[in-house]
Parts: structure tokens; C-alpha cells; sequence
């Protein structure tokens, strides 16, 4: 097996989340020769979420001990190879259905959601975790002129400011609520007493759950660029967890091979599948890759090509072999 990388960065244009400022962030793309053939994957750490940052990763490719987050990217890679040497494109043809995605709550305008309505989104979903008054303020505005449903990320946030945010937040507007995701960090008594009032989505915090336990949770996030989605669709299931799909802010090739396990999952999963979040592109300024996805309002489909696409990109891009 031969490995060859080029190396990115992503600049964000604005603060991605409560735990993340608007630097820019770095990442590699992966270039995979084996017996399968040639394939490509991203690899897209979070240090500020608890990853190792890229430098451990780069350097655990060239031991014998890849990272856990190596090892998706390389079985990735591994599956599009597989396809590109049949000739044949991972995903599907079709359109998949997303939210939409506020990360700042100042950013965004009336219009802007007058636009979201008109174009036929359905859901929002919003970082909470700054800022208790403007975005519970945000929120009742949705709420008063639109019908989406809403979707809060507080990105594993301090109780604290969940109990604050709970205080101010208005009882009668509960129902709009689809699920607050990593509300708290993971503690299944407080997640429970939460989940009498919305239901409670499980994302960073699953690594603080003991699966094999009762879990205190009503969805579960999925990131198929980081995680092994089938095998943890079937547990959700089985957990009675329904399962929602996002990329993971990552590169374009991240989000192509995350968009395609969707579509497979939606296929072969008997786990419920929701909405997915996968239109994270531009929180970036543009690139190349991010502009062959095709787009339309909340609908998004596979970038052309064989496997996932990026074929001419990908032969252009600068590689160096590790
Ligand atoms: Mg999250």
C-alpha cells in the first residue's frame, strides 16, 4: 500500500462553534495505491473536540498503529478505490434532504430565513453555547414567523448554561424543538430529567457512554467521515436511538464520502433515519472540491465522477508520497 497526501487548510468564515474560533484549519487529503486500486479520503482532525491534531495522525500512517481516525479514512479510501476500478459512483443519483445550519446567530438575517422558507427547508439547526439572551432571541424569532423545526447544538456546553438557557426559554415554544444535541456532558440522570422536556441527541458525548448501558438519548449523530456509521446505525437501533447524519465541518472529499454512506444507509439500515446535515461547505470560503457539489436549497446529490467523485480534482491536486 502506497500513501500520498496533500495537505489544506480550510478558512472558516466565521467561529464554527462554542469551542472554536475563525482560524483557519488544517487537514490532508489521502491518496491511497493498493490492490483495490486507487482510492481517495479525507483526514480532518478536531483538536479542540478532543482529537489528536494532525501531526499524530500523519505520523501514525507511517507506523504500524494508525489513529482510529486513520483507520476510517483509510477503509474510505479503500471503498472508493473499490469503486473507481469498477468505474461506478458510491451514493446514489438522488437528492438528500438537510438542514440548515446557523453557527452564529448575529449572521443570520430575516431575509436570510425568509429565503431558507422559500427555498423548502424544513429544520434549522443552530449553535447555541455562547450567548443565552441573543440566541434564545434568535429563536422566538424563528419561531414567531416561520414553521421550521429546530435543531440545538450546544456542543457539550457547561450545565450552567443549560440551566440558564432552559430558564429563559419559552415553555410554549418546546415542541418546536427536534432535539438539543450534546446538551451538557453526558451524565444520564441530568440527560433523562432533560429529556422531559425535548428530546436529547447524543453526539461528541458518545464517548462517554457505556454502550452496552441504557442509553440517555433519543437520536444519535452520525459522521460516516469519522465513524463507522453501519455498525453504529444497527446499535442505535437497537438502543431504540434514531439516527441522524452529518459531516463533520470537514473537507468537500469528507462530506462526499459521508453523503454517500446516507444514501447507503437509507438503502440497507433499518435504523430511522432523519434529516441529515451535511450542508456545512460554506462555512468556508469556496474551493474547488466544495463547488462541485450540486445544491439546491436543502437538497444536495454526489459531486459527478466515478466513486466519489473529484475525478479531474483529485489528478490535479499536489501529492507527496509519505
Ligand atoms: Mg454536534
Amino acid at each position: 500500500m502506497r500513501i500520498s497526501i496533500s495537505p489544506y487548510r480550510l478558512q472558516p468564515r466565521s467561529a464554527l462553534n462554542s469551542k472554536t474560533d475563525a482560524k483557519s484549519r488544517e487537514g490532508a487529503l489521502l491518496k491511497v495505491e493498493s490492490s483495490a486500486g486507487t482510492g481517495y479520503a479525507d483526514l480532518f482532525p478536531w483538536p479542540e473536540l478532543g482529537d489528536e491534531p494532525l501531526a499524530v495522525h500523519l505520523e501514525s500512517m507511517t507506523g504500524f498503529r494508525p489513529t482510529r481516525l486513520v483507520e476510517r479514512s483509510l477503509a474510505l479510501a479503500e471503498k472508493d478505490a473499490k469503486a473507481r476500478s469498477q468505474k461506478i459512483r458510491l451514493g446514489s443519483s438522488d437528492w438528500l434532504k438537510n438542514n440548515a445550519l446557523v453557527t452564529d446567530v448575529s449572521r443570520v438575517s430575516k431575509e436570510d430565513l425568509k429565503a431558507w422558507d422559500a427555498r423548502g427547508f424544513s429544520t434549522i439547526k443552530v449553535k447555541c453555547g455562547t450567548d443565552v439572551a441573543a440566541e434564545v432571541s434568535f429563536l422566538e424569532n424563528v419561531a414567531s414567523s416561520f414553521r421550521f423545526r429546530l435543531r440545538l447544538d450546544f456542543n457539550s456546553g457547561s450545565s450552567d448554561f443549560l440551566e440558564k438557557f432552559l430558564k429563559v426559554f419559552p415553555e410554549s415554544l418546546d415542541e418546536r424543538i427536534e432535539y438539543a444535541e450534546d446538551p451538557c456532558p453526558y451524565e444520564a440522570r441530568r440527560w433523562n430529567d432533560l429529556r422531559r422536556r425535548w428530546p436529547v441527541a447524543l453526539d461528541h458525548e458518545l464517548s462517554k457512554v457505556n454502550r452496552g448501558e441504557e442509553i440517555a438519548a433519543d437520536v444519535l449523530i452520525l459522521k460516516p467521515a469519522r465513524q463507522n456509521a453501519e455498525e453504529l446505525a444497527d446499535w442505535a437501533r437497537q438502543k431504540g436511538m434514531a439516527v441522524a447524519l452529518t459531516s463533520s465541518m470537514d473537507h468537500p472529499v469528507g462530506v462526499a464520502h459521508a453523503v454517500a454512506t446516507a444514501f447507503e444507509l437509507q438503502k440497507q439500515s433499518m435504523a430511522k433515519i432523519l434529516e441529515s446535515g451535511f450542508l456545512t461547505l460554506d462555512c468556508y470560503d469556496e474551493n474547488a472540491f466544495a463547488a462541485r457539489f450540486p445544491v439546491d436549497g436543502p437538497w444536495m446529490a454526489m459531486p459527478e465522477g466515478t466513486g466519489i467523485g473529484f475525478d479531474d480534482l483529485f489528478e490535479e491536486a499536489p501529492w507527496s508520497v509519505l
